[in-house]
């Protein structure tokens, strides 16, 4: 399996301020794991930078406008209580995109197998018109309406097993049933949603788990609830939202999955994408907090995606 790694040097530039948890060397332990002799065959691209078309495809033009007017010169502000800009987050957010709308393109023209984007500010909080919970742009929405406006694939499903409720994908394709959107995450939790009878026109999934539940509860969701979902649906394409942060080393959340759990899951998911969707399958850094639990659990992750 030939694998696409997306990444720039500007993720590390987007800063947060001390003690933020999403932190540039989030980015610096994921890159550091990646840089093993065990990931040599992985297929290496720069992020391109993303195009405004892209992201109005889920924002409106006057939230991304007012985002980048917000963006200060120097020094750092707040959109909310844990959102922060910093003179160069609009750059960082837009390579984002450019990583995941391009990750869709080498999918499609199977120039790999699978690509995974290592970006940062995550995403899949953000709302069509809220940046929040560390996020700007939604990049796997984003990448799934490229997919469907530029490649003409119809139905695109994103799996997000990042421990918070991925609400902004879920405010985004609420009532578009030509996206499936399939979640677990700890609940009770930031940011409040996600619970089982939020279902949007039948296309949203959600799994919640209990805090401290582990890797058997997560597969039993997947078995029972999420699986069966994606093969009724039969996407032409899959698109992971992969936080890391219910990995029991997380300092965040409560959940106790480990490196195995993640290894699992896409190795499921990556089945998923051969019966329904020639294999096409991207994957979208999006949370994880503890540093070793975070490259260690990226490392699983990118590893089976590389050998299937
Ligand atoms: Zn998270």
């Amino acid at each position: 399996m030939l694998t696409r790694l997306f990444h720039h040097p500007i993720f590390a530039e987007h800063l947060t301020g001390p003690g933020h948890p999403e932190r540039p060397d989030r980015i610096r332990a994921v890159m550091a794991v990646l840089e093993d002799e065990a990931f040599h065959l992985l297929d290496r691209a720069e992020a391109p930078e993303g195009s405004l078309e892209s992201i109005y495809r889920c924002h409106p033009e006057e939230f991304v406008r007012r985002l980048a007017t917000a963006i200060p010169e120097e020094g750092m502000v707040r959109v909310d209580s844990d959102t922060i800009l910093s003179p160069k987050s609009f750059s960082a957010a837009l390579h984002g995109v450019g990583a995941a709308t391009a990750a869709v393109d080498t999918v499609v023209a199977k120039e790999a197998e699978n690509a995974f984007v290592a970006a940062r500010p995550p995403g899949h909080h953000a709302e069509r018109a809220t940046a929040m919970g560390f996020c700007l742009f939604n990049n796997a929405a984003i990448a799934a309406r490229h997919a469907q406006a530029v490649h003409g694939l119809e139905r695109v499903a994103i799996i997000d097993w990042d421990v918070h409720h991925g609400n902004g994908t879920q405010d985004i394709f609420w009532s578009d049933p030509s996206v499936l959107y399939c979640s677990t995450h700890q609940m009770p939790l930031y940011p409040g949603t996600g619970a089982k009878d939020e279902v949007g026109k039948g296309n949203i999934v959600n799994a919640p788990l209990a805090a401290g539940d582990g890797g058997g509860a997560f597969r039993e969701a997947f078995r029972s609830r999420i699986l069966p979902a994606l093969d009724d649906f039969s996407p032409d394409l899959v698109i992971i939202s992969a936080g890391f942060d219910a990995h029991y080393r997380d300092p965040l959340a409560n959940l106790k999955f480990i490196d195995k759990d993640f290894d699992w899951a896409t190795a499921e998911l990556m089945e998923v994408a051969d019966r329904h969707a020639d294999g096409r399958l991207i994957s979208l850094l999006e949370g994880g907090y503890d540093l070793e639990g975070l490259a260690s659990s990226t490392a699983a992750h990118v590893k089976r995606l590389m050998t299937g």
